[in-house]
């Protein structure tokens, strides 16, 4: 049989290639922060920020990268988080590193790196920035994400339990976003031995009625089976023994005063005992922020908390009692997203906008731009276009009060027109005077 010929003509011909090159996307569960959601972004930040700091935090940054054992050794080996969610690989070194999936251990670690056990306590810290957790990417769940996670060390005061969850709605209720917490103890490790024991008592002879990963739960972290997000693992773990049944008397006592505290303090709660949180690291104190809306057994948590009084002294410091929240920003922007008014964020964007008609007065432009931003105005302009319309368009996209028009005319006499973009009227005014113009204008009523 012969075999078919060969098309040799198109294969020795140079190959026009007209296939398109491979896009190549954010990894899978990570995002892009794109333009048009910064101004959210940013708000948030600046109100976390803020309110942190009006509670007496001050600002730490921590690496991205710490050692993997960090990690086991704070959150837990049978965690989750660590067994199955790490982003761990060996470096060049050949050292077992990991991103962080959380702050509270990386910030402990500082606590005991650089001394801190000599500041005047507590000594209240907060720091804004990425995690990563390789987990199930889904709507609200992503690999990497950010928290505000701001923490009290050094107070075993139950005062302290109720600040933290103080400044949380304090950030919440500037961003107009009806939230509740869920609030429980765990009490002490002796509480937690015990609730352990009746919880795989509970469990026994009913591993059939639980998803898989449960019934590995209740080998390795039996307190993760209240937190399953699976609706069979809900309806049992209805009926399950209450951990508050089993408190330890000053723990019992601790968690009467936090509440107490939140009553005094006006801050709404709802006690809650599957609020058991998955990290080894807690005791007493546990807490969620929950959207009110959505305050149902499913709500995906806007942040989370507790005591963690042992967590210092495991990692090789001090016996130092601590308290924390984790807020996480991802799911608080849609919540901003999707609720605030366009205008709150873009309003304060931009003062002015700058808009020329000729490419002569490039030059003039930047030197009015300067002179008006070293002033503190925040001026919009762009040299690409010299057309009217489409500046003023761009102009009342910004929502600006006023246009400033430079034209041939305007570069001649030294002038500039300011344009009222609300009603429209123009007025010329000299050049060296447009400051104090604006000034006039925008900052003195
Ligand atoms: P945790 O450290 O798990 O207590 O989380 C604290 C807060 O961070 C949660 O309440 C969420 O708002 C947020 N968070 C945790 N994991 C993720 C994730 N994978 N993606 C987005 N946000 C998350």
């Amino acid at each position: 049989m012969s075999r078919p010929k060969a098309k040799t003509s198109k294969i020795t011909k140079p190959l026009k290639t007209t296939r398109k090159k491979r896009c190549i996307q954010t990894l899978r569960g990570m995002r892009d922060i794109i333009p048009s959601d910064q101004k959210y972004w940013r708000y948030l930040i600046k109100i976390c920020e803020e309110y942190a700091q009006s509670y007496g935090f001050e600002p730490i940054t921590t690496p991205i990268l710490e050692e993997r054992a960090l990690f086991e050794r704070s959150i837990g080996q049978g965690t989750d988080i660590v067994e199955k969610e790490l982003f761990s690989f060996c470096d060049l070194g050949g050292d077992n590193i990991a991103l962080r999936p959380e702050l509270t251990a990386s910030i402990c670690r500082a606590y005991i790196e650089h001394g801190m056990v000599n500041l005047p306590k507590p000594l209240k810290l907060y720091e804004i920035g990425p995690m990563f957790r390789y987990d199930r990417p889904q709507s609200g769940r992503y690999r990497e994400f950010h928290q505000l996670s701001a923490e009290t060390i050094g107070s075993p005061e139950p005062i302290i339990d109720a600040e933290v969850i103080a400044l949380s709605y304090s950030i919440f209720k500037a961003l107009s976003i009806p939230v509740v917490a869920q609030v429980n103890s765990i009490g002490s490790q002796e509480t937690g031995k015990i609730y352990r024991k009746q919880l795989l008592n509970f469990y026994k002879g009913k591993e059939r009625q639980i998803c898989l990963t449960c019934k590995k739960r209740l080998k390795t972290n039996p307190m993760r089976v209240l937190d399953c997000k699976m609706k069979m693992c809900q309806e049992l773990s209805e009926e399950t023994p209450q951990i508050i049944d089993c408190l330890d008397p000053e723990s019992k006592t601790h968690f009467m005063k936090v509440l107490e505290y939140l009553d005094r303090f006006d801050l709404p709660y709802t006690l809650n005992s599957r609020i058991v949180r998955g990290l080894d690291y807690y005791n007493r104190t546990t807490f969620e922020i929950w959207p009110e809306k959505e305050a149902g057994r499913k709500a995906s948590a806007l942040g989370g908390g507790g005591r963690y009084d042992s967590l210092i002294e495991d990692l090789g410091g001090r016996p130092t009692p601590a308290c924390g929240v984790a807020l996480g920003l991802e799911r608080i922007l849609a919540f901003l997203r999707a609720k605030q008014p366009d205008k709150i964020f873009s309003s304060d964007s931009y003062d002015l906008y700058l808009a020329h008609l000729s490419e002569l007065s490039t030059k003039k432009i930047m030197k009015y731009f300067d002179e008006l931003r070293q002033a503190g105005f925040r001026v919009a302009y762009n040299l690409a276009k010299n057309d009217l319309r489409s500046q003023l368009e761009a102009a009342n996209k910004l929502k600006v009060k006023y246009t400033l028009i430079l034209g041939q005319k305007e570069i001649i006499d030294e002038t500039l027109i300011i344009r009222d973009m609300e009603n429209g009227i123009q007025e010329t005014v000299a050049g060296q005077k447009i400051v104090i113009e604006m000034k006039k204008r925008l900052f003195q009523n």
